[in-house]
């Protein structure tokens, strides 16, 4: 079983999109949504949810008041800021370092776990897809990416699946580890600005760094040409291989509004680009 990243440096930069155009591509695969904290890969695949599973990140601290004897020393040394002078727990401010317990002379304080959201399995038109949703202002993102990593294996070997296609969340931070380690292959999806480039060095650096052979997509392309030539002559000095440059269309856009992937929704220069980079996306997972 082949696992397959689809990552970009920063959001915006149409990877989701890409993502779900792949899912009508790929013939064999289980789809995994570890953009946890804006996760929106449901919005095109309309799953139907078959499976949900509490999901508890950080511990949170819990006072019992009866027990406390007001020494104020869990006030005094939360670095957080969670407790109040009153001794009354702040619970969006809690880290669940556990430091409040560990003070505590009469063991008021006990270290519960916290609902921090749901992962969820689910069928699709595209296939199997595991997928989550965190809940507000809660962290532990990463810990999450692993489960619903975790979920996608379990799915591929259930359904014989041969291939996993994991849209990755944005950014270079502890989720983007988590759903970068151990897969075969990453698709970084760039655009053609300056912070897209800077970005883009950013990711390729942190592929490399864990041994992961990478290769990139432009996408609107044709929005900032002189830019695009910049990221080839960069793709091409480090030996990455540009494997898609795909052109603004607003096509894209309205698909999404109609939950339906480019692929699905329109025939024309942009889904064929796609397909192509499809062609050469399944030579190399073949190669990896
Ligand atoms: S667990 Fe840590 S962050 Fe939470 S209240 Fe206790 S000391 Fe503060
Ligand atoms: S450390 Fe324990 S006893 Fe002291 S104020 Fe906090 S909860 Fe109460």
């Amino acid at each position: 079983m082949k696992q397959l990243t689809v990552i970009s440096g920063k959001g915006g930069t149409g990877k989701t999109s890409i993502t779900a155009a792949l899912a009508s591509l790929a013939k064999n695969a289980v789809f995994a949504d570890c953009d946890v904290d804006a996760a929106d890969l449901h919005l095109i695949f309309t799953p139907e949810i078959k499976q949900t599973m509490g999901f508890h990140g950080l511990k949170i601290a819990a006072i019992d008041k009866e027990t406390c004897i007001d020494c104020k020393k869990c006030f005094e040394s939360c670095a957080f800021d969670a407790i109040t002078e009153d001794i009354s727990l702040i619970k969006e401010a809690c880290e669940g370092c556990g430091v409040c317990a560990y003070v505590c002379p009469v063991d008021a304080i006990r270290m519960i776990e916290r609902d921090s959201g749901y992962a969820y399995i689910s069928e699709s038109r595209f296939g199997p897809l595991a997928h989550a949703a965190l809940k507000t202002a809660e962290e532990a993102s990463g810990k999450l990416v692993t489960v619903v990593r975790e979920n996608a294996k379990k799915l591929a070997e259930e359904k014989k699946r041969d291939l996993i296609i994991i849209d990755g969340p944005p950014g270079i931070g502890c989720p983007v580890i988590a759903s970068l380690t151990g897969v075969d292959l990453v698709l970084v999806v760039t655009e053609p600005t300056l912070s897209g480039i800077h970005d883009l060095e950013r990711i390729l650096d942190m592929a490399h760094h864990f041994g992961i052979p990478a290769f990139v997509c432009i996408n609107k392309y044709d929005v900032n040409v002189d830019n695009t030539k910049k990221i080839e002559r960069f793709c091409n000095e480090k030996s990455i291989v540009v494997v898609g440059k795909l052109p603004y269309d607003i096509v894209m856009t309205k698909a999404m509004i109609n939950q339906k992937n480019i692929i699905e929704f329109s025939d024309g220069k942009l889904s064929h680009e796609i397909r192509e980079m499809w062609d050469k996306i399944q030579e190399m997972i073949g190669k990896a």
